[in-house]
């Protein structure tokens, strides 16, 4: 059993999960291409392919993400991340955060 779309993991900034779903399919196809390929029906690998592939680097950024604007709710914070750091948000979160697809 190989889990793909929201059981393999959801996105907890914007609900997005209908390109993961779909990114996690074609993980899947191809992890299943190499286990008949190989004879080797473990996916000992699957879970390391999603984490490392350009998807998994997505996710991975935004429960990180999550985590640290959910943990920290205090005013200043909020502050500091939305309007001062502002352009620092917007380019690591074009070049890391959305678009992952591209990167793949
Ligand atoms: C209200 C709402 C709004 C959303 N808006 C967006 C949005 O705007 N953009 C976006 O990207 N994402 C959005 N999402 C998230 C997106 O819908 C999901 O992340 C995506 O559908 C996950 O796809 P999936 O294939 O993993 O799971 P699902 O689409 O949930 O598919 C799972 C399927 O498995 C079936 N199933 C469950 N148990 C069994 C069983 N035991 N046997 C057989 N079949 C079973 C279910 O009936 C379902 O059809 C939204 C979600 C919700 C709830």
């Amino acid at each position: 059993m190989i889990l793909v779309g929201d059981a393999a993991g959801a996105d907890p900034i914007f609900g997005e999960g209908i390109s993961f779903a779909l990114g996690c399919g074609r993980i899947a196809a191809r992890a299943i291409r190499a286990a008949f390929a190989r004879q080797d029906f473990s996916f000992r690998d699957y879970r390391r392919r999603v984490l490392l592939s350009p998807l998994g680097q997505a996710l991975t950024l935004r429960w990180l993400i999550a985590w640290i604007l959910y943990s920290f709710q205090w005013r200043w914070i909020q502050i500091l991340f939305w309007w001062v750091l502002k352009p620092l948000v917007a380019l690591i979160g074009l070049l890391l955060v959305v678009n992952w697809a591209r990167r793949g």
